[in-house]
């Protein structure tokens, strides 16, 4: 059965694997009969959406009938005007997952290279594969992006680099020192795509300008989300921030209605609200330290983030720990399937989510007498 289900599909479909997302909610809350339970396993905004961007979202459904415009004009006018750049550069689509997607499909033939550093985002892996690239992964170093051994290693077959830069799932980020050496090393022809996924959450100074580089005419493409800092991880906008010819070829792969009305309005909303912003990022800080004193106290190694979430080594089995804890009723994500065994990442929630979270974590690894080992690896 499963050879004959086989013979349908290119093959390089099946080379895909599928994508796991952290459990939701309500599947917990119905498999362990659990009420409260925590969702600190996507590194979602615990504060929510802004309701600014909640009612343009709402009052945009009155046109629901009518096609919303495919470019997001105001969006993208409003995020080149933020980030000093021609509107031309600004490409607005259904996600940051779906931006990387379509610099793949524009960007690589069948057979060609993309360098990243792993273990990272696995969503990479999939895009490379559906544009019939071949991902090359090198080590990270110190748990982020290694950009002399990435620059030493892009040769003729090389077109794309992907940089995680706050890296997910590690939180780390690249040496800034290492950025100009890196651009000036590449070969021309390689386009470096810079993911900014968790920027807003960094320490100014500590991200490499990506954003001037862009300016500067560089081949590299930020991509930004609406998902994280902004809260809007349900509505699905992403954009890219590019020289005007690279966008260009975006714009050509992209399906022609990628974001919807609610979502464009909500974005554009959410962007020009800079107060809740700036409280995601104040609970966002304030949490990301309490989960890392709270997890030294536990005697276990966080690695410094400048994300929305940690990872720490547990210790012992990580998907041993991760059911342990979703039994405890506290939802977070083992470093397995990421590449990372020994280790858990956990998003920061509201303070008291944090607190349950590291309270839960202390039942769990003092009550039970010997819990498994880590298995060896990474
Ligand atoms: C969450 C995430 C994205 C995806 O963002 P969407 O806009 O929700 O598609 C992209 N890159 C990284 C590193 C992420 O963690």
């Amino acid at each position: 059965m499963a050879a004959r289900r086989r013979s349908v599909g290119r093959p390089l479909v099946h080379r895909i694997p599928p994508y796991v997302p952290g459990k939701p909610v309500e599947e917990v809350r119905r498999e362990l009969g659990l009420t409260d339970v925590v969702k600190l396993a996507s590194n979602e905004n615990p504060l929510g959406p802004s309701p600014l961007a909640v009612a343009a979202a709402a009052s945009s459904l009155a046109a629901a009938h009518i096609y919303p415009e495919g470019d997001a004009p105001l969006l993208r006018v409003a995020l080149a005007r933020r980030w000093g750049l021609d509107p031309d550069g600004v490409v607005v689509a259904n996600g940051a997952d779906n931006i990387l997607t379509l610099l793949c499909l524009s960007l690589l033939a069948p057979g060609d290279e993309v360098l990243t550093c792993a273990p990272t985002f696995p969503f990479y892996e999939r895009a490379v594969l559906v544009a019939g690239g071949r991902l090359v992964a090198l080590p990270l170093r110190q748990y982020a992006c290694d950009l002399p051994s990435l620059a030493a290693r892009a040769d003729d077959r090389t077109r794309l680099v992907l940089l995680c830069n706050p890296n997910n799932p590690t939180g780390a980020v690249l040496p800034r020192e290492h950025w100009d050496p890196f651009l000036a090393a590449l070969p021309p022809h390689v386009v470096v795509a810079l993911d900014e996924a968790y920027a807003e959450y960094a320490e100014p100074g500590v991200l490499p300008d990506g954003i001037g580089a862009v300016r500067a005419g560089r081949p590299v493409v930020v991509v930004r989300t609406f998902s994280k800092a902004y809260g809007l991880a349900g509505l699905r906008v992403g954009y890219a921030l590019a020289r005007p010819d690279l966008a260009d070829l975006l714009r050509r792969v992209r399906e022609p209605f990628p974001v919807g009305r609610p979502a464009q309005a909500a974005a554009l909303a959410a962007l020009e609200d800079t107060g809740h912003l700036e409280r995601t990022l104040e609970v966002t800080r304030r949490g990301r330290e309490r989960l890392q004193a709270g997890l030294a106290e536990l005697g276990l190694r966080s690695v410094p983030s400048q994300a929305n979430f940690v990872l720490f080594e547990a210790g012992c089995d990580d998907g041993w720990l991760c059911r342990e804890l979703l039994r405890e009723g506290v939802i977070v994500r083992p470093g397995g399937p990421f590449g990372l065994p020994g280790h858990v990442r956990v998003s920061v929630g509201l303070p008291e989510h944090n607190e349950r979270f590291l309270a839960a974590l202390a039942r769990v690894l003092t009550s039970r007498l010997a819990p498994p080992p880590a298995a060896a690896g990474a």
